[in-house]
């Protein structure tokens, strides 16, 4: 630290994202929930036609990605905002609807740049404990008039919650924001986006890192009633009036265009995922139910960071946290079937002591 460095921050602990090796080409990475698909090619095409334009300012407005994304979930452009990344639209939620009076709650097992947002911005926040079974119990939250923020289905467990039990959440503290983080909504969870025009206090966030291959480009969407949009703008216009750059702007409509593409690859990757369960199970592994591009698997045998350096010195990167709650588990990507297949067979020489 410099002598430079503000007070303020002088005890922040940044987010640590997951490693990006720079032989990436030697590992199966498995580490950050990354598509193994490639991005739409139409997305890929757009991108090339925007770089030609990339002298100009993109629109500030984002009309034309706005009216896409909208017009995709049934709503108008009103009612969607794209980030850089969604990451960008979590931090201007903390930044809106988040203060000493509205102070932030979730859980104590779930997305860590929630804590980190909450300390970045100092405002005081408060997680809940999930169930043993590392489910969200929405009582929790019931009339806790507190901005709620939960990743529905949650990382890094999986687990996703049912709409009728958020919508107990949203009914019951109708005087604070509930934001719900659909960042793998696509895998298997039930979205809130319908809830929309019934409930001014819900902000959903989407993001088109995961489901749609496009982690690289940095695009999430918040979605909510206009009320919600506009507080949400009025922080990026005092920020980022271009916090989406145009070339990732026009591969998002790209993407939305060729949305049956990511429809396959959602399935493809639930498959494997079956697949993928069905094999652990048989050498041991016990793992939450998943409705993600990712399983949380622990074995009663071995140590979850054992197994997590044992699969790295084989060229197999998956995700350990050390929080002691679930020091026992390990987040695997489910990336392509060859990759799961030899991730398989790797584990299978690792428990027989090869
Ligand atoms: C990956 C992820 C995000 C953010 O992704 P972006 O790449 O910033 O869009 C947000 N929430 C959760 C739970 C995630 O896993």
């Amino acid at each position: 630290m410099s002598r430079f460095f503000s007070e303020k921050y002088s005890n922040l602990i940044p987010y640590t994202p997951g490693e990006q090796p720079r032989e990436i080409e030697s590992y199966i990475k498995l580490n950050t929930n990354e598509s193994p698909f490639p991005p739409a090619l139409k997305a890929q095409q757009y991108t090339e036609e925007a770089a030609e334009k990339m002298r100009l300012y993109p629109d500030p407005e984002y009309k034309a990605l706005r009216e896409s994304f909208a017009a995709l979930n049934g709503l108008d452009m009103k009612n969607v905002l794209p980030g850089n990344g969604s990451d960008e639209i979590l931090n201007l939620a903390f930044m809106a609807f988040c203060d000493q009076k509205n102070t932030a709650v979730f859980p104590d097992i779930t997305y860590g740049f929630y804590e980190v947002f909450a300390e970045v911005n100092g405002i005081p926040f408060e997680k809940i404990p999930l169930k043993e079974d590392f489910s969200v119990d929405e009582a929790d939250y019931c009339g806790i008039n507190k901005t709620v923020f939960i990743a529905n289905p949650n990382a890094p467990t999986g687990i996703s919650m049912s709409r009728s039990k958020i919508e107990r959440i949203l009914e019951s503290n109708p005087d604070n924001v509930i934001v719900i983080d659909e960042a793998y909504v696509d895998f298997g969870g039930e979205s809130c986006v319908p809830l929309i025009e019934k409930y001014s206090n819900l902000l959903v966030t989407q993001t088109f890192s995961k489901s749609r291959s496009m982690a690289g480009a940095r695009l999430g969407f918040a979605i909510g009633c206009e009320e919600l949009i506009n507080d949400l703008n009025t922080i990026r216009y005092s920020l980022n009036p271009y916090n989406v750059n145009g070339m990732t702007a026009a591969a998002g409509i790209g993407s939305i265009k060729s949305n049956n593409e990511t429809l396959a690859n959602c399935e493809e990757t639930i498959r494997t995922r079956a697949y993928t369960a069905c094999e652990l199970k048989k050498l041991g592994f016990v793992m939450t139910e998943s409705s993600t591009n990712f399983l949380f698997a622990a074995h009663p045998s071995f140590d979850g960071e054992f197994l997590y350096k044992e699969l790295k010195k084989r060229k197999i990167l998956v995700r350990h946290f050390n929080n002691p709650r679930i020091r026992d588990y390990n987040r695997i990507t489910v990336g392509s079937r060859k990759q799961m297949e030899t991730l398989i067979e790797v584990l299978t020489g690792i428990i027989a002591g090869n």
